[in-house]
C-alpha cells in the first residue's frame, strides 16, 4: 500500500527574530501536515507569525529550530544557492503588491522564472501562452503592468507564479491591495486552479470572505496555530 505523504511537513517550527536584547517569538511550535491538492487559509491578527510561516515553507526565511518538508525536502538544509534554484522550480510567489517588473511586457513578466531553465524560447513561449490562458489574459500578453487594472496585475503575477508548474502556490494577502470585484475575480481564479488543475495553494488572508474560497482554514495566533475548538467563530 501506497502512504500518502503530505506535501508540506512542519513539526514544531519555531522562528525567533532577535533584535538587540528583544526576542520576538514570531512562530512557536507549529506542527501541521498539508496534503498534495489542498488549498489552504492561513488566518491571523496582524503580527500573529502568517508571513513568517510562508517565508520559511518558501525558502526565503530559514527556522530558529525544527522541521520544514516540502515534497520530502528539508528546506532550511539547502545552501542558497540550492534554494534559489528549488524556489524557482518548487514555489510560486503571489505578493500583495504583485511586484512586477514595470519596464517589461506581462508575457516577458511571466517569461521570468524560465530564463533559468533549459528551456527553448519555443517551449518557454507555449508554456507562457497556456498560463495566460489560465489566468484568461491571453489577449494583455504584451501590455505593460502599468497598462493593466490591479486585478489583471494579479493575475499576471499569479501566470508567473505558475508558469514553472511548481509544487506549491503561496499566496500572501494577494486581494489586500484589491477591490472588491477584482479580489473576487482573483479568488475565484485560484479557486479555479485548484479545483481544476490540481494546484496546491497556501494563502494568507486576514478576510474570512477570502478564506472562504480555500478547502480548509488555518488560525494563527501570537505565532501558535490554534486548536479547532480554540477558534473564535
Ligand atoms: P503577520 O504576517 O501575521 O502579520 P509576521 O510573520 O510578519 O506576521 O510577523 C510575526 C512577528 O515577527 C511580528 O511580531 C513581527 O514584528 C516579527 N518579525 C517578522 N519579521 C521580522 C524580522 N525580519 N525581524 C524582526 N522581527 C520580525
Ligand atoms: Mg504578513
Amino acid at each position: 500500500m501506497l502512504a500518502v505523504i503530505a506535501i508540506v511537513q512542519i513539526r514544531e517550527l519555531t522562528r525567533i527574530y532577535q533584535q538587540g536584547d528583544i526576542k520576538v517569538v514570531a512562530l512557536d511550535r507549529v506542527s501541521l501536515d498539508i496534503a498534495r491538492g489542498d488549498f489552504v487559509a492561513l488566518m491571523g491578527p496582524s503580527g500573529s507569525g502568517k508571513s513568517t510561516l510562508l517565508h520559511i515553507i518558501a525558502g526565503i526565511d530559514r527556522p530558529t529550530a525544527g522541521s520544514c518538508r516540502v515534497d520530502g525536502i528539508e528546506v532550511a538544509a539547502l545552501s542558497e544557492t540550492e534554494l534559489a534554484g528549488w524556489r524557482n522550480s518548487h514555489i510560486g510567489f503571489v505578493f500583495q503588491t504583485f511586484n512586477l517588473i514595470p519596464v517589461l511586457t506581462a508575457f516577458e513578466n511571466v517569461e521570468m522564472p524560465l530564463l533559468l531553465t533549459g528551456l527553448s524560447a519555443a517551449e518557454r513561449r507555449a508554456h507562457v501562452e497556456a498560463a495566460f490562458e489560465l489566468v484568461g489574459l491571453a489577449d494583455r500578453m504584451d501590455h505593460l503592468p502599468r497598462q493593466l487594472s490591479g486585478g489583471q496585475e494579479q493575475r499576471v503575477a499569479i501566470a508567473r507564479a505558475l508558469v514553472t508548474d511548481p509544487t506549491l502556490i503561496v499566496a500572501d494577502e494577494p486581494t489586500g491591495n484589491l477591490d472588491a470585484k477584482s479580489a473576487s475575480d482573483v479568488l475565484g481564479l485560484l479557486e479555479a486552479l485548484n479545483r481544476d488543475a490540481g494546484k496546491t495553494i497556501i494563502m494568507v488572508t486576514h478576510d474570512p470572505k477570502a478564506a472562504a474560497h480555500a478547502r480548509r482554514t488555518l488560525h494563527l495566533e501570537k505565532g501558535e496555530l490554534l486548536k479547532d475548538e480554540e477558534v473564535r467563530r
